[in-house]
């Protein structure tokens, strides 16, 4: 359901939402969202992870 005059900060639909980096998933306002970021020779990089874990299989720390 859109409800067009709620105003919860970003206005994101599927076409524009992001994806997990790891999994694939598009990420519509997941509350574990995870984005990384950092400046690569001038130009802001970043990425986008639906929870922990996707992260955490990124970054190597992948818990057992
Ligand atoms: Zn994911």
């Amino acid at each position: 359901m859109i409800d067009p005059t709620s105003d919860i900060g970003e206005d994101v639909d599927e076409s524009t939402a992001p994806t997990c980096h790891t999994c694939g998933k598009k990420i519509m306002q997941e509350p574990n969202h995870r984005v990384v970021s950092w400046v690569d020779e001038g130009n802001v990089e970043h990425l986008h992870f639906c929870d922990d874990d996707c992260h955490a299989d990124w970054s190597g720390r992948r818990p057992r």
